[in-house]
């Protein structure tokens, strides 16, 4: 038997057509889209204002859950919550709910993976150490918010494509889940509030720019020196982070997006060298300089102290480069950037967290 798609991987218009096709009208794509993703059900037959017949007919043809939820660990530091979900054919992806009231105004994050692994080989991300796995659908991506709502009963107001995987290797079905986020009859979370981040896919990064996408963009550059960058994020090689600052120059002006590049401090390229280097990268407006302090993990790198990263911001505030400081959220779980691994650290997890489902 061929096996069922997944409804939430169709688009508003995909879904009308489906419906015509099926002569029934137009609006009924989006009552069902309002059963997906605002009443959030597990299944057709709980669509009470649709015929049986149509039910039965969806029920025939389509999955309306992408993903199988398998377990929510919640951190004792800060109540940040790791979901782990299973897909149809057995990968595992993890997602991240992050409560940052603390600093910021009742905002509520959910940090999404957009592939099963990841091929970029970053040399301090945990991630990297399963290797490439798959790309999610559409609908794999949407359910990671599905569920999280569900299960924690409330409703994030920020997504961020920071979870598994390099969200422009898997372009298409990112922003076509990025843009059903968008509906205002579906999630409608705002295209501000939407922020995919890239380990530096340059044509990916171009074509975002080109088709004129209004979601943030972040660019994790990690690395000053081209040489150095390459050693620990290979993606450099055929990516160099010179000449997608030299098409950004040209093209980002012109566009709507907000751009944040992203920084991951170790004991070793945060010197005042680093500092000045990053200084000359940073003469487009909009863009901002969002550090963020190494987390643990299996990689070979040290995570700088408190001091040496408080004397590097200030190097950086003195020459007047716009940064943000990036609070670690989630690292008694496993669950913090660059630490997500599937289940390889849930057992581990399990002993040293509270589950409070
Ligand atoms: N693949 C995309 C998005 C997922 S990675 C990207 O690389 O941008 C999300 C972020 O975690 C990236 O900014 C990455 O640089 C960062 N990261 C990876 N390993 C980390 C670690 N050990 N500590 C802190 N941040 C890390
Ligand atoms: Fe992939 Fe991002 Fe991890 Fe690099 S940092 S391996 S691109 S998930």
């Amino acid at each position: 038997m061929m096996e069922k798609k997944f409804i939430k991987s169709l688009t508003i218009k995909e879904l009308e057509d489906h419906f015509i096709s099926l002569g029934e009208k137009k609006y009924r794509a989006r009552q069902l889209m309002n059963w997906l993703y605002e009443k959030n059900v597990d299944s057709f037959q709980e669509m009470t204002n649709f015929s049986k017949e149509l039910r039965g007919h969806l029920e025939d043809a389509f999955s309306a859950r992408a993903l199988e939820f398998v377990e929510r660990l919640v951190s004792r530091i800060d109540g940040t919550e790791k979901y782990l979900f299973r897909t149809r054919d057995g990968a595992y992806i993890e997602s991240v709910l992050i409560k940052s009231d603390v600093s910021e105004e009742g905002r509520l994050t959910a940090c999404l993976s957009s592939q099963a692994g990841c091929a970029m080989g970053c040399r301090f991300c945990e991630t990297a150490k399963l290797g490439f796995v798959r790309d999610l659908e559409a609908a794999e991506i949407l359910d990671q918010l599905c569920h999280m709502r569900r299960i924690s009963g409330q409703r994030n107001n920020n997504v961020v494509f920071m979870g598994m995987g390099e969200p422009f290797m898997n372009y298409d079905n990112v922003l076509r889940a990025a843009d059903i986020m968008n509906y205002s009859f579906g999630f409608h979370i705002s295209v501000r509030k939407i922020t995919i981040s890239t380990s530096g896919v340059r044509a990916g990064i171009e074509r975002f720019i080109d088709e004129r996408r209004p979601y943030n963009l972040a660019i994790s550059l990690n690395d000053t020196e081209p040489e150095k960058r390459m050693r620990n994020m290979p993606v450099e090689r055929g990516n160099p982070i010179a000449d997608i600052s030299a098409m950004l120059e040209k093209k980002f002006p012109a566009s709507r997006n907000r751009l944040t590049v992203v920084y991951v401090m170790r004991q070793d390229n945060i010197s005042s060298d680093d500092a000045r280097r990053l200084k000359k990268m940073f003469r487009y407006n909009r863009v901002k300089l969002n550090l963020i302090p190494l987390n643990r993990g299996s990689h070979e790198y040290d995570s700088p102290t408190e001091e040496q990263v408080n004397r590097f911001v200030r190097e950086l505030e003195i020459m007047n480069v716009p940064i943000t400081v990036r609070k670690s959220f989630g690292s008694d779980i496993f669950g913090a950037c660059g630490q997500l691994s599937g289940k390889k650290y849930t057992e581990i997890c399990n002993s040293m967290a509270k589950d409070v489902q």
